[in-house]
């Protein structure tokens, strides 16, 4: 039986309160939804644009039932929401996607253990629980390698690289004493991500595939169409329909891949969820990734993915604010550049604070103004920080 689509004026439930859920309840309520979010914080990136903010440990699984009772569906903005959480809700809301995709993705050995199941190619790696697993796997692995937390993880965070064995007790010690998984080094060609979407009714849609350039493990650059061969990019859109299709996902789904030289792909890891990669979506395509959420966790017909003109996203990092608020008016120099501010109260290095996005007639030129914008924001208009 098909499932009664939730129609404009119903209420959508986020949990996690950063710039993703800011931009999805954006889209929400361009189209008439009323969006309710939860997280520990107030005046959050996504509670500044909601009907309402509830300020709430993730924990007081009271708290989250009162939340979910008050919407038609629940939907979250980040993956590391603890899975009672997510059962907590499902006790009176659908929750989308299910927590069970939760789970897997949360934790990189359980989704690298889903990946290899389902036959999918996933970066070499071992499991480590203890610094004496650890030696024994990087003399099978060798050097360098890279050690991840197996759980909370994101942005290169709890990750280490070791070079040599004497770097081995200062990696386990920054990296554990939590499970974590050893990972070769892999020296890609380039990074490329497919964000895709998956409807109530199994339907799939993708947004084609985005190349992406990262600084200091961070996300700097993203670009579409990515440059890399038809074969290429058809695989990867192939990767991404079975791993939607076997975590049956309700949702967006974004899947990151290294691209070796011989153009083969490697997963590096999952996220259930609108994507950094995926932001110029908002910009440059008829459906953006945040509206094609919505449209999935309601239960409406996905919307077309269609790149309108090739786009360039920068991360507006906080390290821009080194030297005084950054300068908004020459960021938005170029007529084909937008500007994205997500509303955060303090900038912080490494904090995503906003992002540019420029279009163009063609890839390069749009990298090229993308970058120009962000080297025009660097310097002070003003000398204090102001709230954005
Ligand atoms: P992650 O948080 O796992 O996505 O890692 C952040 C970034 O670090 C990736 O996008 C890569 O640029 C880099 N990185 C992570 N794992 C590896 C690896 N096994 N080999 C080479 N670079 C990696």
């Amino acid at each position: 039986m098909r499932e009664k689509p939730i129609l404009p004026g119903a209420t959508i439930g986020v949990l996690g309160s950063g710039q993703l859920g800011r931009m999805f309840a954006i889209a929400a309520r361009r189209m008439g939804y009323r969006v309710h979010t939860f997280s520990p914080d107030f005046d959050t990136p996504t509670g500044q644009v909601s009907d309402l903010e509830i300020a709430a440990s993730y924990d007081d699984l009271d708290a989250v039932r009162q939340f979910a009772r008050g919407v038609d569906v629940v939907t979250f903005e980040f993956e590391n929401v603890p899975a009672p959480t997510a059962a907590a809700a499902a006790e009176a809301a659908p929750v989308r996607p299910a927590g069970s995709a939760l789970h897997t993705t949360q934790h990189r050995l359980r989704e690298k253990t889903f990946l290899t199941a389902a036959g999918l190619p996933v970066t070499p790696y071992a499991p480590v629980y203890n610094v004496d697993e650890l030696k024994a796997a990087l003399k099978i692995q060798g050097y360098p390698a890279i050690l991840k937390s197996a759980d909370f993880g994101y942005d290169g965070k709890g990750q280490c690289l070791i070079d040599s064995p004497e770097s081995i007790e200062a990696a386990w010690v920054a990296v554990g004493p939590s499970p974590a998984v050893l990972e070769s080094f892999v020296d890609f060609e380039r990074e490329v991500s497919v964000v895709a979407a998956r409807g109530v009714d199994g339907s799939f849609v993708h947004y084609g595939v985005i190349e992406n350039d990262h600084r200091n493990r961070i996300l700097d650059v993203s670009l579409a169409p990515a440059r890399i061969s038809a074969k290429t990019a058809g695989d990867a859109v192939e990767m991404a329909r079975t791993v939607l299709t076997k975590l049956e996902i309700t949702g967006v789904l974004c899947v990151e891949f290294f691209v070796a030289r011989d153009g083969s792909l490697l997963i590096n890891e999952l996220a259930p969820r609108p994507h950094n990669s995926g932001h110029l979506t908002v910009d440059a395509c008829v459906t953006s990734q945040f509206e094609q959420q919505l449209r999935a966790v309601c239960g409406l017909p996905l919307g077309s993915t269609e790149l309108l003109c090739p786009a360039a996203m920068a991360n507006l990092l906080g390290d821009l604010w080194d030297q005084g608020e950054p300068d908004w008016a020459a960021a938005c120099a170029s007529p084909a550049v937008k500007l994205h501010l997500y509303g955060k109260l303090s900038a912080r290095p490494g904090r995503k604070m906003g992002h540019l996005t420029a279009l163009g007639k063609n890839v390069e030129e749009t990298v090229r103004e993308a970058r120009i914008s962000l080297a025009g924001c660097v310097g002070s208009a003003n000398e204090n920080r102001t709230r954005i």
